[in-house]
């Protein structure tokens, strides 16, 4: 924060403004990519900013520490536990090989764990949420000149056991830092130049979004779109923080998507089309079914997508990303009598202000989804999205046609 009256200024040094960067895996995947990201981070050092970067584990290993402790566990399931514990060290290596490469670039650096950056979670673990930031070391090593290096997606909770904050966590590492540092922005690095309408790679015409209202990127990322993770939106959302999304690599294009809160008509336009695939939807009938089946979500403390009553019959859409023991919820679920559940499904949505409340984004919405071989599964509405429970093998054809329904048609 820069202070106004030159007398109020610390004897050693002048404020700089801080940024934070942070770097998502893919961006760091090998030594090469590692050294490029040091170099983008000195140089907004010299820029003339105080720099933290958040840092994502190395490529795949959280998916390959994953499957070691499956094999390790074998029938039985691993606890959540002793997977913080494991996953958490993906974000070590990455942190400390960085400020290895900013040093060896001759710049000063320090990289910190989540807990030594004060990131105080709840006990959820391997699902954590951010509860409270105490970054005073990562403030007075900013004062001495140096960069930060934390490593993303990890905390302590208010019992000093390490937690993560649920899959594609580091982005919310960083905001919640750049929150709590009154950092001027956030800038997160990735593989893509921003936030399209739907993913480019099943949507060939999906469009690039200049800038995003956080109320519409949250439920996109709720929504399965992989570029943010939805509690980071909300923190940045919450505390105020704009969101800079870039490439790590193929920054030349300029191109970039903001996040912020949008003026009405800005955003009025934006709609876009996501889907989730790690999803499972569970049904229970008889006698009290909605009150046993939310008891049963509550004990296996799996996020909900949608949730759908009526007498004697509940319904739930489950996203699986996070929950690693599925398995034994499953099981649980299965001792509670009539229980259905269907896997091989994705819960695909259209994002968008005030889509809900327009008759013919349904009508839209409907006859898109009329096209499909199969009939979907479960409609859920809200102000803001359109979603429908689809098999798993419809789901392209579910987005590209809602996508040339609802987004191209405007
Ligand atoms: N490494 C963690 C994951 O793969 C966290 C992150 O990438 O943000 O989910
Ligand atoms: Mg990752």
């Amino acid at each position: 924060m820069l202070l106004e009256d030159p007398s109020e200024k610390p004897v050693q040094s002048t404020p700089r403004a801080i940024i934070v960067q942070k770097f998502g895996g893919s961006s760091v995947a090998d030594v090469d990519k590692l050294g490029r990201v040091a170099d983008r981070i000195v140089a907004a050092r010299r820029a003339g900013n105080d720099v933290v970067a958040v840092v994502s584990a190395m490529g795949k290993t959280t998916d390959g520490l994953l499957k070691l402790a499956r094999e390790v566990a074998g029938a039985a399931e691993p606890p959540r536990r002793e997977l913080d514990m494991l996953v958490s060290t993906g974000e070590r290596v990455a942190m400390s090989l960085l400020s290895i490469a900013i040093q060896a670039r001759g710049h000063e650096a320090i990289s910190f764990t989540g807990s030594q950056s004060g990131i105080i979670t709840n006990d959820r673990h391997f699902d954590a949420r951010i509860i409270e930031v105490r970054p005073h070391r990562i403030e007075d090593e900013l004062a001495r000149g140096r960069i930060v290096i934390v490593a993303g997606y990890q905390g302590m909770s208010y019992r000093r056991e390490i937690t993560t904050l649920g899959r594609g966590g580091s982005d919310t590492t960083a905001v919640a830092l750049a929150a709590a540092l009154g950092a001027i922005h956030c800038e997160i690095y990735s593989d893509v130049d921003g936030v399209y309408s739907a993913d480019p790679r099943v949507v060939p015409e999906a469009r690039h979004l200049g800038v995003i209202d956080y109320d519409v990127l949250q439920e996109m990322a709720h929504a399965g779109a992989k570029v943010l993770n939805a509690h980071a939106v909300e923190w940045a959302k919450k505390s105020g923080i704009a969101i800079h999304a870039r490439s790590t690599f193929e920054a030349a294009s300029g191109k970039e998507t903001v996040v912020r809160r949008a003026e009405a008509d800005e955003s009025r336009g934006v709609r876009a089309v996501s889907a989730d695939r790690q999803v499972a939807l569970v049904g229970l009938s008889g006698e009290g079914a909605e009150e046993r089946l939310l008891a049963w979500l509550e004990r296996a403390k799996i996020p909900l997508l949608a949730f759908d009553a009526q007498a004697g019959s509940a319904r739930l859409v489950l996203s699986l990303i996070s929950t690693p023991d599925w398995a034994e919820a499953k099981a649980g679920l299965a001792a509670l009598g009539e229980a259905q559940v269907t896997e091989g499904v994705a819960f695909v949505s259209v994002v968008g202000a005030s889509l809900g409340a327009e008759p013919e984004a349904l009508a839209g919405f409907r006859r898109a989804l009329a096209t499909l071989d199969r009939a979907p599964q479960l409609v859920a509405l809200t102000p803001v999205r359109l979603a429908v429970v689809v098999a798993a093998d419809e789901a392209d054809l579910a987005q590209r046609a809602l996508h040339t329904a609802l987004v191209e048609s405007r």
